[in-house]
């Protein structure tokens, strides 16, 4: 596999005091859909930009497809496509006259590369003289996407494309990103939805601009050390308080509706330990029941770990 991306020891730190990126590293194979996960402020769409030759980084080394993304900016332009965080097509436009736009500005035409796109243009082409600003979330960034590919680009950087996107249109927008990938476009997608990172073929997780690990969504799976297990509380928020009191090594955290705990000690004998101490605390719940870890799940655990290593130690 030769390398799409190699990014190597990128620094960016804004008005002198707010790190955004520490010594990030790593590749990005030709033909992945790699996923940059973390949460808001984690420095996802800094490093975006930095890839899109749109920032400058303070320190490190950056090259696409063998270009530097500073030297060599304006070759690196040609070959990537960039869907930015922000709603960023022409809102009093059509939707057809957005497509035109970009297919021109990157000397290309619509139909020249309609291939491509076809399966996403056959979804929004009903609304193709409705004013951009007008359509939905799901069909705004499906017509960004459109916009974003019609040059045929090499790379494919989307930055949180499926945020405040209904589930539906999430889904179908996935499906979309893997069919892309099968015509051999590098695709690098940031998201801080969880879930959506299984589906990418490698993972990058990120927070407070250092890369925590990178690997496959299953790998990070097969590796959660803990013994995961949920439950319902009635009160989740006095239970999280006496959670403070457990005398156990375990780590716990809402889920939704659920609490989710992992336990680090031998759980044949942890367990019983626990439902004593949660009817010792008063607390009611429901059922205990052992569950496989998400991604999130391995997220948090990484962050955990991270953090206890970094305690001083008394
Ligand atoms: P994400 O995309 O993961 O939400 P960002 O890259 O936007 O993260 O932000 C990373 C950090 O850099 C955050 O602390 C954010 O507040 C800060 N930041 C982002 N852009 C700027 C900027 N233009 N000026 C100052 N700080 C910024």
């Amino acid at each position: 596999m030769t390398n799409a991306i190699t990014i190597e020891h990128v620094n960016k730190v804004y008005d002198g005091k707010v790190t955004a990126l520490k010594d990030v590293s790593f590749n990005v194979e030709e033909g992945e859909v790699f996923g940059l996960v973390g949460p808001d402020g984690a420095g996802k769409s800094t490093l975006f930009n930095i890839l899109t030759t749109l920032l400058l980084p303070d320190s490190g080394k950056i090259s696409l497809l063998g270009m530097d993304v500073i030297n060599e900016y304006k070759s690196v332009r040609q070959i990537i496509g960039y869907l930015p965080g922000v709603f960023s097509l022409y809102p009093d436009l059509s939707v057809e006259e957005n497509l035109q736009f970009f297919a021109v500005m990157y000397k290309s035409s619509i139909e020249e590369n309609m291939e491509l796109i076809r399966p996403i243009w056959k979804q929004i082409s009903p609304f193709s003289d409705r004013k951009a600003g007008k359509l939905s979330g799901g069909m705004k960034q499906k017509l960004a996407l459109c916009c974003a590919l019609i040059h045929c680009p090499k790379i494919l950087f989307l930055d949180e494309p499926t945020t405040g996107v209904d589930p539906v249109s999430r889904k179908e927008f996935w499906d979309i990103l893997k069919s892309i990938r099968t015509q051999g476009i590098t695709v690098v997608v940031s998201t801080p939805y969880m879930d959506e990172a299984t589906r990418c073929d490698r993972i990058a997780m990120i927070q407070e601009g250092q890369i925590l690990g990178i690997n496959t969504p299953s790998a990070f799976i097969r590796d959660f050390q803990g013994k995961l297990y949920t439950f319902r509380s009635e009160n989740i928020f006095s239970l999280l308080n006496i959670m403070e009191r457990c005398p156990l090594r375990c780590n716990y955290y809402p889920y939704g509706e659920h609490c989710h705990i992992a336990f680090y000690d031998d759980v044949a004998t942890a367990l019983p330990q626990f439902e004593q101490f949660l009817q010792e605390q008063g607390q009611s719940h429901g059922e205990i029941i052992a569950i496989d870890p998400s991604v999130e799940d391995c997220f948090i655990e990484i962050v955990q770990m991270r953090n206890a290593l970094n305690q001083p130690q008394p």
